[in-house]
């Protein structure tokens, strides 16, 4: 029996926000709920998109709220040997191949699936005369994919439907998300994924990886989206602006009320430790069954 280990595995995109907290939190308790450790990997394995100074904000905010790791941070930036064996491992066993298709070139002729287009197979066979490789997709056969969500229940997916034949190596050469997912979360022997509703589609392609690359599979839990007062998503300004350290305790009450943890009254401007300890105890994912949008308290 493996320990349990959950983790927080935020893109240094931007500081820590609403969003992000809750994810942090939810990952949090129902790792140490469980006995469990939890780990932060900071998931900057997309150079154009890191912000400066983000993941030192993060990590600084995490701390700020009472949010300790145990171990070390893992960088994906320094994980590319890891990525490029298992890209390896891949091809030669024949499960990837290199797509000489544009993004212009898709979208003219695939039809759109859970996340973008479905890609319609055209370099499957080789590529085509004349063109040469941009991007690696993996061979994804037919079948579906069943899981069970702890909070959003049963899941199925057709990855061959609903995404196709999905990127494993982007045309710059970097290795695409899902991928780096599934060979982080294995190497750090995380039991445990819980983290944005927004990322439950990609859950199915996460386990297929998962699958041709011999690993195993971890439990899902997806929190749910925060809306604001009109059920829409929140916009830039809302969603993503920086949580300010200094109301750390006001945070964490908001993002416990968001997971029907409301502290009692007594506990309003507890320390964010006390209000993390008094929470574990009542961690229950049950009772956001179902739950795929909540509005900001
Ligand atoms: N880095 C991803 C994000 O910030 C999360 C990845 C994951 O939790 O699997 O959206």
């Amino acid at each position: 029996m493996h320990q349990p280990c959950g983790r927080f595995a935020p893109s240094p995109t931007g500081p820590l926000h609403l969003g992000s907290l809750l994810a942090a939190v939810g990952s949090f308790l129902a790792a140490r709920a469980a006995g469990g450790r939890w780990l932060v990997r900071v998931e900057d394995i997309d150079p154009p998109r890191v912000v400066a100074g983000a993941a030192d904000a993060i990590l600084h905010s995490l701390e700020a709220h009472g949010l300790r790791w145990d171990g070390e941070v893992l960088w994906q930036s320094q994980r590319a040997d890891a990525y490029h064996a298992a890209l390896e491992h891949l091809r030669r066993v024949g499960l990837v191949y290199p797509c000489a298709c544009t993004r212009r070139e898709l979208a003219a002729v695939a039809r759109a699936g859970v996340d973008g287009p479905v890609y319609p197979g055209t370099c499957r066979a080789g590529l085509p005369p004349g063109r040469s490789a941009r991007a690696w997709r993996l061979r994804v056969a037919d079948g579906r994919i069943d899981f069970r969500d702890a909070i959003q229940g049963a899941q199925t997916q057709h990855p061959a439907t609903a995404v196709g034949d999905f990127v494993v190596q982007r045309a710059d050469g970097l290795i695409a998300y899902q991928l780096a997912v599934v060979v982080d979360d294995a190497f750090q022997g995380v039991t445990q994924v819980v983290r944005g509703i927004d990322l439950l589609t990609s859950t199915a392609r996460q386990i297929y990886l998962q699958q041709c690359l011999d690993l195993p599979r971890p439990d899902y839990a997806h929190l749910p989206l925060l809306v604001d007062a009109h059920g829409a998503k929140l916009g830039k300004q809302t969603g993503a602006r920086a949580l300010d350290p200094a109301h750390a305790s006001d945070n964490l009450r908001r993002v416990l009320t968001i997971l029907r943890l409301s502290p009692p009254a007594e506990l309003h401007g507890a320390p964010p430790d006390t209000l993390l300890q008094w929470a574990v105890t009542r961690w229950n994912p049950a009772a956001l069954a179902g739950m795929d949008a909540c509005p900001v308290p």
